[in-house]
């Protein structure tokens, strides 16, 4: 067969190399009968059977996860649980049956269809995406109906064979990706999904290359096929010729001896050419991240994102978590980063990270009552979050780092609050740091253009460029259609980036940056220039960071970000940094 090449969406990085596995998607075996009345009542037994059986599947695959599966996983499971509880699922398809005498599978995929089809009107992208989480719901049950037991089929042959498999699906669901990822597959490739598909989500997170949103994949590629995932560039190369394979191969082994020199530099404390030292700190999300942090040789915990622990908790407990859940959970952060800090944020919930219990009524959410202002507004829930973090200081060094502020009075309050949170743990004989530091996210433009009331409050700021750039330059950082407006290097950006850092710098306090920015290697050194010391990011970006950070020498790299922050022009921009990297 000739060869062809198939452009999707990268959402995970690095080259994958193997033979196809193809997964066919239940729907196309169906089969539509229609069922006698005598036969109504057995149809309908064998429908709510099934969604039993998956609901037992979902909740041990939930229960057997090992501790270092991705932290979005346990919740992506929850929201499969859901979906398969709510009566749209569960009890319109047996409906189906009754009225229309469809069997089971059809009464289903029916019901499937036209859930899909009402998605498909939503405007909000990512919850047009959520269609094929009900999909893949509907998928399971259908499996289970058919007799097409695990979704997973065996291949054939050794571990080694095995771990040189490229899974080629319709779509696959973050469960069965567990699943797969026991096995160690090469890479996957879907023909839908993107970039905030939950497939796409756990695939980043484990870390193996990945191409989604490939339309008609499923249909072109057959099983044993040569694939070549480059997952860099959201391309997936099928049969190809030999001169191709050879050339990926070359790549491939180029970016494992990468990998593997970076690792050498785990121990090397970062500094800078000139002597400076800088701070090199990882995101977490669960406290079991830590373990990644620390093989990252990470100097700390530059923010651990605390609304994980509240997130996807309806499925099981549709409580919040305890003061003492959540304390359990801080502690173990503390204890496991052994002296070094740990910045916990408190609850960012809303937008793109809602909460299940709280029901999002805001037309616009982004700029609704997310992060500090939520919770502001339920003090008691507060209350529980800042007593459990300020107990977890008393078992190593923990800062307190607090959202999307952008008034006086929200500081003001925050800080009051605090206060009274400490006040009770006093009454309780409960120990913690009195010393505590308070830090400020930077993330809203007001924020980084009135910080003279930042630095006169707080003991440190962290700049969160994925809001900031979200709420500066007006694009939904979830919408597809707006997503080449998301530009870090656009002159109002540089110019609050580095206006943030000059002031904290100016006042002595601290300032880091913890989006997204902070891990990409592109802009460390324009970072470095404008006198940033503290990054903080995914722990895979750490290595690469660090790697960027000893080759620079800020005696050369501040000047020529000077001149880049007076220019406006964006081919001038560009074109600066481009300079900076070859200094
Ligand atoms: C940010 O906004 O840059 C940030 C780090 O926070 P989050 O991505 O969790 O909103
Ligand atoms: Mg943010």
């Amino acid at each position: 067969m000739a060869s062809f090449t198939l452009h999707g969406i990268s959402v995970s990085r690095g080259i994958a190399i193997g033979r196809a596995h193809l997964l066919t998607p239940a729907t196309l075996d169906v089969k539509h009968y229609l069922i006698e009345q005598d036969q109504m009542e057995a149809e309908v037994a064998r429908l709510k059977d099934a969604i039993r059986t998956v609901h037992g599947e979902l909740q041990s695959i939930w229960r057997d996860l090992p501790k270092d599966a991705p932290a979005e996983l346990a919740a992506f499971i929850d929201v499969h649980v859901l979906i398969l509880s709510d009566p749209m699922l569960s009890e319109v398809p047996l409906n189906i049956i009754r009225k229309r005498y469809y069997n089971a599978e059809w009464a289903l995929v029916t019901q499937i269809d036209e859930l899909s089809a009402q998605f498909d009107e939503v405007e909000d992208p990512y919850l047009r995406e959520r269609k094929a989480d009900i999909q893949q719901v509907g998928e399971r049950i259908l499996k289970v109906l058919t007799g097409t037991a695990t979704t997973i089929p065996t291949p054939s042959g050794s571990e080694e064979k095995i771990s040189h498999m490229i899974v080629v699906a319709h779509d696959i669901s973050p469960a069965d990706m567990m699943q797969f990822r026991d096995r160690s597959f090469a890479g996957f490739v879907t023909d839908v999904g993107g970039q905030n598909s939950h497939t796409a989500i756990v695939a980043r997170s484990l870390d193996i290359p990945a191409a989604v949103g490939m339309f008609n994949a499923s249909a072109l590629i057959d099983q044993d096929d040569w694939v070549i995932i480059d997952g860099d560039a959201g391309v997936v190369i099928v049969d190809p010729s030999p001169q191709v394979l050879e050339q990926y191969r070359e790549r491939q082994a180029r970016l494992i001896r990468e990998r593997k020199k970076l690792s050498k530099l785990k121990k090397t404390p970062a500094i800078t050419i000139d002597g400076t030292e800088i701070h090199l700190m990882a995101n977490i999300e669960l406290p079991d991240d830590c373990a990644a942090a620390l093989d990252a040789g990470a100097n700390g915990v530059g923010l651990f994102r605390s609304e994980f622990l509240f997130m996807g908790r309806t499925g099981y407990n549709n409580k919040l978590p305890t003061e003492d859940e959540q304390f359990e959970s801080y502690r173990k952060a503390v204890v496991a980063m052994k002296g070094r800090p740990v910045t916990i944020r408190t609850l960012d919930i809303g937008a793109d990270k809602p909460l299940d219990t709280a029901e999002q009524t805001a037309l616009n959410p982004a700029l609704g009552l997310r992060a500090i202002r939520f919770c502001l507004a339920e003090p008691q829930m507060f209350l529980i979050q800042l007593r459990a973090i300020l107990r977890a200081s008393a078992f190593g060094k923990v800062r307190l780092l607090v959202p999307m502020l952008s008034h006086a009075f929200e500081i003001d309050q925050t800080l009051v609050m605090i206060e009274q949170a400490k006040a009770q743990l006093r009454t309780a004989n409960k120990r913690f740091d009195e010393a505590i530091e308070v830090g400020a996210m930077i993330e809203i433009p007001a924020a980084a253009l009135t910080l003279p009331l930042f630095v006169k409050r707080l003991d440190f700021l962290s700049i969160g460029t994925n809001d900031l750039i979200q709420y500066t330059l007006a694009i939904d950082r979830v919408d597809h259609e707006v997503a080449h407006l998301y530009n870090p290097l656009h002159p109002a950006i540089l110019y609050l980036l580095s206006n943030t850092i000059a002031i904290g710098a100016k006042h002595g306090v601290p300032v880091a940056v913890c989006g997204e920015m902070a891990g990409d290697t592109h802009l460390t050194r324009l970072l470095l220039g404008m006198g940033l010391r503290e990054f903080s990011m995914h722990p895979s970006q750490l290595l690469p960071v660090k790697q960027e950070v000893l080759n620079s020498d800020l005696r050369l790299l501040v000047p020529q970000t000077k001149k880049i922050l007076r220019a406006i022009e964006p081919r001038a921009i560009t074109e600066g940094v481009e300079r900076l990297a070859a200094l």
